[in-house]
């Protein structure tokens, strides 16, 4: 879950992990750790048709999270970060 310093957009103000609850840190308006945001919307075949589900994931809850998968996360390595 992230804060912004205005409704609808501005400045990062606090992002929280969903999972865990843990307050991630965020200084200057930058997230200064790895964070995972899911923003996902379900359209019409789905159950929840017309909805928009967004959260954040520490680190340590996306590995746990990834850890149940049966299928491994396709993983690339990137040279350059964005
Ligand atoms: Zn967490």
């Amino acid at each position: 879950m992230r804060k912004f310093s205005e409704q609808g957009g501005g400045e990062l103000r606090e992002a929280y992990c969903n999972c865990c609850g843990r307050k991630l840190n965020v200084r200057n308006g930058i997230l200064e750790e790895g964070c995972v945001g899911i923003e996902t919307p379900f359209g019409y075949f789905s159950r929840r048709d017309g909805q928009v589900h967004r959260f954040d994931l520490c680190e340590d809850c996306y590995d746990k999270w990834t850890a149940a998968f049966r299928i491994p996360v396709e993983i690339e390595e990137k040279t350059e970060l964005l």
